[in-house]
């Protein structure tokens, strides 16, 4: 569990980053220019533009979670599980919602 305020309060910003990114990304695609999703590490290229608008859609709802986690001491909890998510993934990426064990089972039930 990462408790560390310092940290936090980075992880916290790299969360704000990454939302403005998808927010950017979500804004160019619609305005008919192409985004690669793979750049955002939001999923595959093959996808149609209309599943990757929801993808970002998605990932967004996701991310403004996260943000509000912070506030309410949760940080750090699997949406998924309810389990602690682990600090690695949390250090790799502060804005995942959901432990390994679960992003794996949601990749393979195709729910991410
Ligand atoms: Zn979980």
């Amino acid at each position: 569990m990462i408790e560390d305020p310092t940290v936090l309060r980075r992880l916290k910003r790299q969360v704000l980053d990454k939302g403005q990114s998808v927010a950017l990304a979500l804004e160019k695609l619609m305005n008919g220019l192409d985004v690669r999703l793979e750049d955002l590490g939001a999923g595959r290229d093959f996808e149609s533009e209309r599943d990757k608008r929801r993808r970002l859609r998605k990932l967004l709802d996701q991310i403004d979670r996260v943000v509000k986690s912070f506030d309410a001491g949760t940080f750090g909890t699997c949406a998924d599980c309810g389990g602690r998510i682990e600090d690695d993934r949390l250090r790799e990426m502060p804005w995942t919602s959901r432990c390994g064990a679960c992003f794996q089972k949601a990749v393979r039930e195709g729910t991410l």
